[in-house]
């Protein structure tokens, strides 16, 4: 058996027992302490593919009509993204975090948009939030640092962290499309409501969105797509500890299923 193998199995295994356990991975535990909540209900625990395919495919939900050039490129949009002042986000940023992580990513994490922190460096998710991502990623072993591109709904900081407004996020949604058609991730990973609700254009609660996949549909892309809660979320609600991690571990599953990697 050659080493890849082996580190598939013992990822498996390791998995399994934590589905029949009780615990989350260790890496994510010390960021994260086990909590006591109740049970799941069967829904929010569902861990099979969508019941009715039809009913949920969204086939109209992700789709953005981008056109692309051939010449685009990350660094295009980067540099785009930079002098950008489509919106009122473009003259309260200090620097604009168009996102960062590798090419070809297995998965693109996609969150709501930058806060102080991020605003400071002019880099997706590097405040305290941004930490417990990078937990939360490697705790299913990803990491923007090598099979992981992270970004964000809109590019700039909203003041005060408040939400993005609808016209900002529809002034920014270019960019994002973009990057996806260019990066064609395996797999997409929205982290909170805003995220999920612009995405898959719907006002459905986070508990209803999260726990199972969608197809996400793109240009001719259709990619599988899982939302969880943001970390900054788990951050203050300890409730939400326990159900962001089965959908990590989830995704985890149909990743390996899947045979990327
Ligand atoms: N929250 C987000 O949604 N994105 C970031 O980049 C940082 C915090």
């Amino acid at each position: 058996m050659i080493d890849s193998e082996k580190q598939k199995i013992t990822g498996f295994l390791h998995l399994a027992g934590d589905f029949l356990g009780s615990g989350y991975r260790s890496e994510f535990q010390e960021q994260i302490p086990v909590n006591t909540a109740p049970a799941e209900s069967a829904e929010q625990l569902q861990i099979t593919e969508t019941e009715n395919p039809k009913e949920d495919q969204n086939q109209d939900a992700g789709v953005f009509h981008t056109p692309i050039s051939e010449a685009d490129s990350l660094e295009l949009i980067a540099s785009q993204v930079n002098d950008c002042r489509n919106c009122r986000l473009g003259s309260s940023r200090l620097n604009t975090a168009p996102g960062e992580g590798v090419l070809s990513p297995l998965v693109m994490v996609i969150g709501e948009g930058p806060g102080r922190e991020e605003d400071e460096q002019g880099r997706p998710f590097v405040g305290r939030a941004g930490q417990l991502l990078d937990k939360m990623l490697s705790s299913i072993n990803l990491s923007r640092n090598t099979n992981c591109f992270i970004a964000n709904i809109v590019k700039c900081r909203p003041p005060n962290n408040r939400d993005p407004q609808p016209e900002e996020t529809s002034a920014c949604a270019h960019f994002l499309n973009r990057q996806i058609i260019l990066l064609k991730p395996k797999f997409i990973l929205v982290a909170g409501r805003i995220a999920a609700q612009t995405l898959l254009k719907t006002s459905e609660p986070i508990g209803k969105l999260r726990g199972r996949f969608k197809d996400f549909y793109l240009d001719n892309l259709k990619i599988p797509l899982i939302v969880t809660y943001h970390p900054a979320a788990l951050l203050r609600y300890e409730e939400y500890k326990r159900p962001a991690w089965e959908d990590l571990k989830l995704l985890r599953l149909k990743i390996d299923e899947s045979g990327d990697s």
